[in-house]
């Protein structure tokens, strides 16, 4: 994982596409924002709705640096998933367009998809297929039902869907969505598990070049990981897990995984620490100087800089971690659809007797747009011949989904579980 990525400046070269998107959803945000709230109709969730921007403005849409055409989808519903997901409306507008700073995440899937962080590092926007953008459209109804009967889902939490076309440029069709880790806290190990075997291996060798690299399962088992959950944490988690992989399931949906990002509590923040300052120094001077708009390129002067620099530091210091989850009683409240998200953005991990862990797990189920269609057919069919059934990734929703629920319950238990299981095992 990359915690800073590259920074989009003027002289990104998808610089544009980045301000066109984010000026995009600041302008369509506000519009729907801007009205009384009010319930929902059928219609909305099929609703879309098309502006064009240019330099000069028209009586719909204010002036902008570039020309560009945006789509709107399904705004009234996008509003009410974002409350429902806890989202201040204000917030969310500056998180994602006070500064015009993204970093990009470059394409780190197969699938050509891009990522980029909102500069608070609190939301992604990912560009997706147009077959995946159709899909959500479609299943939109489905998805909103489910997450709103379970506040606490492992879904990915979508809050908005749009396309941006550019003169001559292709259209881009693409979600705002969670970022599952914290702003304020290292990752130590990323993995993404699908509960498959197949191809599901990081090269160990690699990891040197790359240490923040996503691992796989196979990473997982040689590694001999638990998420470590005592009976409560546990229960509550395999319980939403299955929950939402019912709908996945019932959706045609596949090749999803479980992201887990782990944060080693004795580890803590020292390397975030030097990230951070890091990106203070970067030539213009874009991560945390403040810049405003059209000043992007603006180095601060070497007072500013180490003066926020220490800032910095203390902000860190204030940030070391407070003991937490040790009285379960006290956890949010489960209704409030924070369960998974309670311990500092993430869920920390408990003993058998249900004290806290060492650890905290920032956990979520990510890609969840491809359906099982006519391309993935055929590459069932194709690798069928040969390779072993049950390891051949894609697979039918259904067997796909219990392997994984299969898999990843397999894998929560608490320490002193996994050590009592291995010495009865050895005795046997
Ligand atoms: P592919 O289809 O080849 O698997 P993709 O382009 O659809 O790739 P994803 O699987 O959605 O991409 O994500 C790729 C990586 O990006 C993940 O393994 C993870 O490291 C990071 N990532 C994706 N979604 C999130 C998220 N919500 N929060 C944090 N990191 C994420
Ligand atoms: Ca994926
Ligand atoms: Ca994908």
């Amino acid at each position: 994982r990359v915690v800073v990525g590259t920074k989009v400046d003027q002289h990104h070269v998808n610089w544009v596409t980045a301000y066109n998107m984010l000026t995009g959803i600041r302008f369509v945000v506000s519009r729907t924002n801007a009205k009384l709230d009010r319930d929902l109709t059928e219609a909305d969730f099929g609703a879309k709705h098309k502006f064009s921007f240019d330099i000069t403005g028209n009586e719909l849409t204010p002036s902008a640096k570039y020309d560009f055409k945006f789509k709107d989808y399904a705004p009234w519903v996008f509003r009410h998933l974002r409350a429902s997901f806890g989202l201040d409306p204000a917030d969310y507008l500056v998180s994602l367009t006070s500064k015009y700073i993204l970093s990009e995440l470059g394409s780190p899937g197969k699938s050509g998809s891009f990522f980029y962080f909102s500069r608070d590092y609190k939301y992604i926007i990912k560009t997706i297929h147009h077959a995946e953008h159709k899909f959500l459209r479609k299943v939109l109804r489905d998805y909103y039902d489910h997450v709103t009967q379970n506040p606490n889902t492992l879904l990915s939490q979508f809050y908005g869907l749009h396309r941006v076309k550019m003169p001559l440029g292709r259209k881009i069709h693409f979600v705002v969505m969670n970022n599952l880790f914290p702003p304020n806290r290292d990752i130590h190990r990323t993995f993404d598990l699908k509960g498959s075997t197949l191809g599901r291996d990081f090269k160990e060798e690699d990891l040197e070049k790359n240490p923040r690299a996503t691992l796989k399962d196979l990473n997982w088992l040689r590694r001999n990981l638990h998420l470590e959950f005592g009976p409560t944490k546990k229960e509550a988690f395999v319980v939403q897990m299955q929950k939402d992989v019912a709908l996945l399931q019932r959706l045609n949906i596949m090749d999803y995984s479980l992201l887990v990002g782990i944060h080693d509590l004795e580890r803590g923040n020292e390397e975030n620490l030097r990230d951070k300052t890091l990106s203070v120094f970067q030539p213009g001077g874009a991560v945390g100087t403040e810049p405003e708009m059209g000043a992007l390129t603006r180095t601060p002067s070497k007072m500013e800089a180490s003066k926020r620099a220490k800032e910095l530091r203390e902000m860190v210091k204030k940030e070391r971690p407070k003991p937490i989850g040790q009285d379960l009683d006290q956890m949010a409240d489960v209704r409030k659809g924070q369960y998974f998200y309670a311990d500092d953005g993430g869920f920390c991990a408990t003993h058998e007797d249900n004290r806290a862990g060492e650890e905290i797990y920032y956990l979520g189920i990510i890609d969840c747009l491809t359906r099982y269609g006519f391309a993935k057919k055929v590459e069932h069919m194709w690798k069928g011949w040969g390779g072993k059934a049950s390891q051949i990734s894609p697979i039918p929703p259904q067997r796909y989904g219990d392997r994984f629920v299969r898999f990843i319950s397999g894998v929560t238990k608490s320490r002193e579980r996994a050590e009592q299981e291995k010495l009865s095992t050895s005795l046997e």
